[in-house]
């Protein structure tokens, strides 16, 4: 049998294409006829079936299609429908894929009041009984005995690291690259500790915009501690400056013409 369908494979497609009435029939049946369209194509299922397509005149619908699939037990053999369905076609508006809700909150979305738990899975934290692989937090967990239930993992801390890099503190920022020094050199910088202390430290310059912020060792701003602004007081000054924007101006030959009658008598 599956042979002889192989050899009859020509002759059944060619039969499943042509049915294209049979499958704008059942469509009709679906729904309002005028709410199928022009027939838009048809698409090879598998040996014994295909897939007509028209276009969907639904409201709402712009770029889907009706979807038919018939198919037919063999050569000679009646086409019959197997399914009707509205299907998206490569130009139609559909919804937006699924985000899953933990996943749609965005930096800046949590509220007062508002309470986000953190996955149990989280790759950004590991529990704090494990080796953190950052020295400086292990040797406060050896001195205290007990530590926090979780601590940053390297991941966490290396997400961490590139955001605040890539932010508004980092050296990329526009205030940055107008500095006139970085904040590694600048006197209200706190480094962080761990291993993170050579990169970031925290802003304490109250008439800094980052006062308070984590910034990065290349971050500065205008208010950098070692900052010096010449004071001088050789500026020229010119000794008398004319307005002469508003003086009369008479020209030389009206007056030499007035003064000629008096100076021949
Ligand atoms: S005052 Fe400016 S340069 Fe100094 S630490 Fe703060 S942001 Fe950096």
């Amino acid at each position: 049998m599956t042979l002889l369908l192989t050899l009859d494979d020509g002759s059944i497609q060619r039969s499943l294409a042509e049915a294209v009435e049979t499958a704008r029939a059942a469509a009709v049946e679906e729904t309002d006829p005028a709410q199928v369209g022009a027939h838009a194509g048809v698409e090879r299922e598998d040996a014994v079936s295909a897939t007509h397509l028209f276009e969907a005149e639904v409201p709402g619908y712009r770029g889907w299609h009706w979807s038919v699939t018939v198919a037919t037990a063999g050569p000679g053999e009646p086409v019959t429908v197997s399914e009707v369905v509205l299907r998206p076609g490569p130009d139609a508006r559909v919804a937006p894929k699924w985000v899953p809700w933990e996943r749609r909150v965005r930096p800046g979305d949590l509220g007062v009041g508002d309470i986000f738990p953190t996955d149990s899975d989280d790759p950004r934290l590991a529990p704090a009984y494990l080796a953190s692989d950052d020295p400086a937090v292990e040797e406060v967990a050896r001195d205290v005995g007990l530590g926090r239930v979780h601590v940053l993992s390297r991941y966490g801390r290396e997400d961490a690291a590139s955001r605040w890099r890539a932010g508004e503190f980092g050296p990329r920022s526009d205030m940055a690259r107008s500095a006139p020094d970085v904040c590694g050199t600048c006197g209200f910088f706190l480094p962080v500790a761990g291993s993170m202390r050579g990169a970031f430290g925290v802003c304490a310059n109250d008439i800094s915009p980052a006062d308070g912020h984590a910034v990065n060792v290349e971050y500065g701003c205008g208010a950098h501690s070692e900052i010096e602004v010449e004071v001088s007081s050789s500026i020229p000054v010119a000794e008398l400056v004319y307005d002469d924007s508003l003086l009369d101006m008479e020209p030389v030959e009206e007056l030499e013409r007035a003064s000629e009658p008096a100076a021949r008598a």
